[in-house]
């Protein structure tokens, strides 16, 4: 397979490290000098940006987190005057819990560069045709997968998602090659395909998916239900989007692009470094980024980093699969969820309900469905069936428009949802997903 940049994704160990250090140092000043909250944590924990001196000083620096991108929304956090910043996106977290982050032109210009590499990495070149099926918008995954694709010079399908069949159509007369979208999409594809028994038509050869969490059990499904090779792609909106990390032929492990990005692994309770090889919190430093540069964002993904060569020759670390998440937040459907959101809902529903209630998330012909079961009060229990089903309906309305999502939820008896001893189980997630 053609590596795209190769004199950079394949340099030495103490090549990478010296540009790191390089980066780090230009960043960390221009973060203390521009953005008021890194100098004040920065002063509150005693470094200067004097301070670091080689690439294991980035430990002196204080982490960032989701909750101060909420603190310092919209624009607190930009290292450059607004008038730089050519660009914004939005994480799929919902009201209140929304994030953005900006990008100057030239920080479109690296994430193209990353989702590029990682298209070259799945063997797609400008003699290629990508279909887009990520959502366009304020989602990262569809502008983010269309700039590297057009900075590769393929041809560029941009459908976005949904209009499946329609999406299938374009694939077969267009002959795409390469498919970009998240996993469950992918096995939704898949299965239409198969419905229109059409795959005979296909010319895909590869799929790049990601921006949620998937099995190699859904890998096998995906790449015997399209005919393709399918690639694991992982990123976030805070870091950038899609390409931080990216799979090559080996599927073992994601190259994470350390010329723009340094990973570390900590201890998720103490915030400590854990030694090569760890599992433990992922945590991502921007050195490349201007409009919105972070230091040591923790993502609340859990990992592990591994420095061993790859066969494909690349030297970039590869970052294993997220294994779950250091906080509660659901990905049902491509849209993060906290189960507080929903609490928050059904609080405001007032007295027909209780605030006893159980989230069940399954997979279900490979899409997600989020069930929900609440207990109703005791009046409404002597009510009759008709308003248990209006106040059902109530729930399902307002649900859908914090959480832009569907959801299914079903009153029942006071005192039926079993009660915990310790911490309520208020989550059963049952999609398997590692
Ligand atoms: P959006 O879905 O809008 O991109 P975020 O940027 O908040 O929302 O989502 C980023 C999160 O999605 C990551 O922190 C991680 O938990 C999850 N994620 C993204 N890509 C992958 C992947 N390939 N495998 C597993 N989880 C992923
Ligand atoms: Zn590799």
């Amino acid at each position: 397979m053609p590596i795209y940049q190769p004199e950079i994704e394949c340099m030495e160990r103490s090549e990478i490290e010296k540009l790191q250090l390089e980066r780090l140092q230009w960043q960390v000043k221009r973060v203390y000098e521009n953005v008021a909250m890194f100098r004040e944590r920065m002063d509150a924990a005693g470094v200067k940006p004097e301070d670091i001196k080689e690439l294991k000083d980035l430990a002196k620096l204080p982490f960032t987190t989701k909750q101060d991108l909420r603190d310092y929304y919209p624009y607190e956090l930009f290292a450059v005057p607004k008038k730089e910043i050519v660009r914004i996106q939005a994480s799929s977290g919902t009201t209140g819990r929304q994030i953005v982050a900006g990008y100057t032109r030239n920080d479109l210009d690296n994430w193209a560069t990353c989702m590029a590499r990682q298209l070259a990495a799945a063997g797609a070149s400008d003699e290629d045709i990508v279909q887009v099926s990520y959502g366009y918008g304020l989602f990262t995954g569809g502008l983010g997968a269309h700039g590297g694709a057009e900075k590769l010079g393929a041809m560029v399908i941009p459908t976005s998602s949904g209009n499946t069949e329609r999406q299938i159509r374009f694939m077969c007369e267009l002959g795409s090659t390469v498919l970009c979208c998240t996993p469950s999409y992918a096995m939704y594809l898949g299965e239409t395909v198969r419905e229109m028994g059409v795959k005979d038509q296909l010319k895909l050869k590869a799929g790049i998916f990601g921006a949620e969490p998937w099995t190699e059990d859904m890998r096998k499904q995906i790449e015997e239900a399209l005919g393709i090779r399918a690639h694991d792609v992982y990123g976030l909106t805070e870091i950038m989007g899609p390409g931080v990390s990216y799979e090559c032929a080996e599927q073992a492990g994601m190259h994470v692009c350390e010329d723009f990005f340094i990973p570390e692994i900590i201890d998720p309770d103490t915030g400590a470094v854990l030694p090569e090889g760890s599992f433990g919190e992922l945590v991502f430093t921007t050195i490349g980024k201007e409009g919105m540069p972070l230091i040591r964002y923790r993502t609340r993904d859990l990992c592990s980093l591994n420095y061993e060569k790859c066969a494909c020759g690349r030297t970039y670390v590869r970052m294993k699969k997220p294994a779950g998440r250091t906080d509660d937040m659901l990905i049902i459907r491509g849209v993060n969820v906290f189960p507080s959101q929903i609490e928050e809902v059904l609080l405001k529903i007032g007295g027909d309900v209780t605030p006893n209630y159980q989230i069940v998330v399954d997979r279900v012909n490979n899409t997600d469905t989020l069930d929900i079961n609440v207990e109703m009060s005791e009046a409404l229990l002597s009510d009759d069936m008709k308003s248990v089903a209006a106040v059902e309906r109530k729930i399902v309305a307002q649900l859908r428009s914090t959480l832009g999502l569907g959801a299914n939820v079903h009153l029942v008896s006071p005192k039926s949802i079993a009660r915990s001893e310790g911490k309520a189980k208020r989550v059963i997630d049952n999609r398997k997903l590692i």
